[in-house]
């Protein structure tokens, strides 16, 4: 059976968009965010909105999270209103956002008692991407649950690979995000020094931009710098998190240290403005 409806939890800078996706390509739409008015565009666009996570299930066979972090899916799916309460046999719970392997080895035992299955399916790429509907989505959990929802990552995304077990989606993410952090870490490090030496910035990323090192990212956030633009795109905060999950599984070499210390430093001050913002910092 084609699944038709689709749940929606969180309706952040990520989820909107591909939210928005799923409505276009035909799909009944239900969403439930926190902050009730996120949902308020959406439902203009003709979603449903549900008063908690658990209402969703009812409707429908599929739900995707893309929430913060670990505690958020905790929440959603163990908290007084979670999906918990209301999953029962065959429903797939997609877990989209960035959080660590074990909080989905976690909810993967607990929905399965209930019959339910659990995806972990984080993203890479940003808001673009999420509105272009090219991620790139890597998957981990039951073979059988990522076929069936596979016509749902083929909306969303431009890759769906299923990389391993349980958990394994999230490890794949985490390694990306470090290397993510390493590239931001990096320009920031590079503009600066550059600047020092009385090379201005525009000139210094037109070069790497049509060198081998250009790619989408140098773009993206140098044109950020260029118009001092440091409005989160993908917050700060969230590559200090990622960092720190990646350090819990055991990443301990040089270069992430190194970002994990510098990123986390700057949290505080800096974690609701964009990743880039860590020029400020350098
Ligand atoms: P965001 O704009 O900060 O949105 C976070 C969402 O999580 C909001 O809907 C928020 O609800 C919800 N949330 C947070 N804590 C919650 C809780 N305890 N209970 C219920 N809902 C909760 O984040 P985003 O940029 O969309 O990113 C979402 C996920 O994708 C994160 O894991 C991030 O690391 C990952 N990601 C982001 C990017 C990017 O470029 N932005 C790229 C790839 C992956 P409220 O509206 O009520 O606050």
């Amino acid at each position: 059976m084609n699944i038709s409806k689709i749940g929606f939890i969180g309706l952040g800078k990520m989820g909107i968009p591909m939210a928005q996706n799923l409505i276009k390509a035909g799909y009944e739409l239900f969403v439930y965010n926190r902050s009730v008015a996120k949902a308020d565009g959406l439902i203009a666009q003709g979603a449903k909105s549900v008063n908690k996570p658990s209402d969703l299930l009812k409707p429908c066979e599929v739900v995707i999270l893309m929430v913060a972090d670990d505690k958020a899916t905790s929440d959603i799916i163990k908290g007084e209103n979670g999906l918990i309460n209301s999953a029962s046999a065959g429903k797939i719970i997609i877990n989209m956002s960035t959080v660590s392997p074990a909080i989905s080895k976690e909810m993967t035992t607990l929905l399965a008692q209930k019959g339910a299955f659990y995806i972990d399916a984080p993203v890479s790429g940003s808001l673009k991407q999420a509105i272009e509907g090219s991620l790139v989505i890597m998957a981990g959990g039951d073979k059988a649950a990522f076929e069936k929802v596979k016509p749902i990552f083929d909306v969303l995304g431009k890759l769906a690979l299923q990389v391993g077990e349980i958990g394994a989606g999230n490890s794949a993410k985490l390694a990306i995000n470090a290397l993510l952090s390493f590239h931001a870490q990096g320009l920031a490090e590079v503009v600066s020094f550059a600047k020092q030496q009385g090379i201005e910035t525009k000139d210094l990323l037109e070069l790497i931009n049509n060198s081998a090192l250009g790619n989408v990212f140098m773009k993206i956030k140098g044109d950020a710098i260029l118009q001092e633009n440091y409005n989160a795109v993908f917050a700060l905060k969230h590559i200090a998190k990622d960092l720190g999950l990646a350090k819990a599984e055991g990443l301990n070499s040089p270069l992430a240290n190194a970002a994990y210390a510098s990123f986390k430093n700057a949290e505080q001050e800096l974690g609701e403005e964009d990743i880039i913002a860590i020029l400020k910092k350098v």
